[in-house]
């Protein structure tokens, strides 16, 4: 397929944010691609070049893309910043160069998806030195056989900026829309942007299926792929494969122990809510692959954890899920999260690290075992699965400490004995349930001691004054709505000029500088990338915050760098979180 013919698409999706429109316009795109075309367009109708699961990275800052525009367009690099800093958008700046040189040259060749996935794939492949070269090289080479309107999207798709706002559900709908819209009657009237559906409860069911298949394939190309070929055959027989993260369950906050069990049932399982890193551990024979919540593989960062799971668990094959806890090695207690925090993004020192900070794997579900998933058996058999597979060795890999109860005086104490030794609180598990990738259902609850606090991103920022102006040091904060990010308040404090066990101002400066998008006098635009959690005194309602609340006193409490923008607080928790304040 031509990429022209999906950048049409990407502006006929610009022209409008109307969801069901971008469902639409997206479901006859698909309906008409060819299979083997399928792969890549999803992906790049994602802005994406590789699946989730997958952690290679292009590694193309915007210096490297403004030297590339130039080479292809020959226009200065002052020049290009310039034009940038104006209209905050590289792509829409490299339109007009490259629209602009094209008046003058006669070349022009035809791109297709498969061409620029594979492209844009290659510079991740390119390393060592002199890749920084390359790869400016290669982008060029590409803006300059491209059209002015296919490179403003590689841009863009470089940058991860694609400003459409495509979510997940977009994505989902759309492929029911196209593989089963004729089987479900779905009829969209596009004048009054309605639609109507034969069978409600039929269609809801479709839409289960392919969710289904994306939390366990983390990729909608296949899924795209197996309904295309297969229809609802091909998506329930879509399996989990050893190696390839599949989305964690999540837990529903309650707020005290009979609503704990109002929620998962009498007796239920209570354990330790350990305050650590999310873990899913995959092991295939002698490979090992571990990843975060956000499904980021970690695996070269917990050189401790890979060596548990080769030589502590028996089981050749398995993916479990886990909480990696510091501990302090002097003094053998558990330390909180920012103590590990560190380690996620580590590329060198990480042997140094390990000794210095290193983790206890705290596990409390299966999701595979032995090839098989076992994710439909009840959760008291999945636990009964670990207890025969975890030979508790303390310091590196235990299973998660737990009671089974139904009286409440015994949760008590255990909730107390949790807290006591440095814990966050206890979660809660039905003991009937299956384990749901991705959803947040209630099959697990948590119950935490302390005020929740908030995740928020950062979408604008300061420079400093004096002393600090060389520091980004006043940070508006959004919370998510719909797709949307929706302001809430400014923090500034809660940071250090040095680090020592929080976050600097120096480096969450070295954080937001790849970010920026605009730059006018102090006030610097940024792409919703870096998340961090927020404690405040109060919600109030406030006409200044797109919101609609401000927060008081609001303090910077860690960076959560295993949060994505996608994973923020929403309005409605803010909102939730207000009421329950009044109260
Ligand atoms: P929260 O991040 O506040 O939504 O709490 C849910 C998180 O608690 C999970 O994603 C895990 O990372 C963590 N957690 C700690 N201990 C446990 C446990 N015993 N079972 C499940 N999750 C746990």
């Amino acid at each position: 397929m031509q990429y022209s013919k999906l950048v049409k698409i990407y502006e006929e999706l610009e022209a409008t944010t109307k969801r069901l429109e971008h469902t639409y316009t997206i479901s006859e795109f698909l309906k008409n691609a060819n299979i083997e075309d399928l792969s890549a367009t999803i992906l790049l109708l994602e802005g994406r070049i590789f699946p989730r699961w997958d952690e290679r990275e292009v590694g193309i800052a915007s210096k490297m893309i403004i030297k590339a525009i130039s080479l292809a367009s020959g226009m200065p690099k002052e020049k290009i910043t310039a034009e940038w800093k104006k209209t905050g958008d590289l792509g829409t700046v490299t339109y007009n160069l490259i629209k602009k040189k094209r008046q003058f040259t006669l070349e022009s060749y035809e791109i297709t998806v498969k061409k620029v996935i594979e492209n844009l794939r290659g510079l991740a492949a390119i390393e060592g030195q002199g890749s920084v070269d390359k790869k400016i090289q290669l982008v060029a080479e590409l803006l300059t056989s491209a059209k002015p309107d296919e490179a403003k999207y590689i841009v863009r798709t470089i940058l991860n900026d694609m400003r459409i706002g495509i979510g997940e559900g977009t994505i989902r709908d759309s492929i029911v829309w196209a593989f089963f819209g004729d089987e479900l009657k779905i009829a969209y009237n596009q004048e009054e942007k309605i639609i109507e559906v034969d069978d409600r409860q039929k269609y809801n069911k479709y839409m289960d299926a392919v969710q289904r298949a994306f939390d366990i394939m983390n990729d909608f190309a296949p899924v795209a792929e197996a309904a295309k070929k297969s229809g609802m055959k091909g998506l329930e027989e879509m399996e989990m494969s050893i190696g390839v993260p599949l989305k964690v369950m999540l837990a529903l906050k309650v707020e005290s122990i009979e609503e704990g069990f109002e929620r998962c049932g009498k007796p239920a399982e209570f354990e330790f809510k350990y305050d650590g890193m999310r873990m899913q551990i995959h092991k295939n024979g002698s490979k090992i692959g571990i990843f975060t919540r956000r499904l980021e593989n970690v695996t070269a960062q917990f050189p401790e954890v890979v060596e548990c799971a080769k030589n502590c668990i028996e089981e050749k094959k398995f993916i479990i899920d886990a909480e990696a806890v510091g501990y302090s090695k002097k003094t053998g207690k558990y330390l909180p999260f920012q103590s590990i925090s560190q380690r996620i993004k580590r590329k060198y020192g990480i042997e140094k690290m390990a000794e210095q900070y290193p983790v206890e794997t705290n596990v409390f579900d299966i999701i595979n075992y032995n090839g098989r998933s076992v994710i439909n058996k009840p959760f008291i058999e999945r636990k009964e699965m670990l207890k025969k597979m975890i030979k508790n060795v303390p310091k590196k890999i235990v299973l998660a400490t737990s009671i089974v109860a139904e009286d409440k005086k015994e949760v008590q104490d255990f909730y107390k004995e949790a807290v006591d030794s440095g814990n966050e609180g206890l979660m809660i598990k039905k003991l009937d349930a299956p384990y749901k990738p991705g959803a947040r259902v209630g099959f697990m609850c948590k119950l935490k001691a302390t005020k929740e606090n908030l995740d928020l991103v950062i979408v604008k920022a300061e420079w400093g004054e004096g002393k600090r102006s060389k520091w980004i040091t006043s940070y508006t904060l959004a919370c998510m709505h719909e797709k949307n990010f929706l302001e809430i308040g400014k923090a500034s404090t809660g940071l250090k000029e040095k680090r020592e066990m929080g976050l600097s101002f120096a480096e969450i400066t070295e954080l937001l500088k790849p970010l920026i998008k605009k730059e006018e006098g102090k006030e610097i635009t940024l792409k919703p990338k870096i998340v961090v959690e927020i404690a405040y005194e109060e919600i109030q309602k406030s006409p200044t915050y797109s919101s609609g609340y401000a927060l008081r006193f609001p303090r910077i409490v860690r960076l959560r760098d295993d949060l994505g923008a996608d994973d923020i607080s929403t309005l409605k928790m803010v909102e939730d979180f207000y009421n329950k304040q009044k109260k």
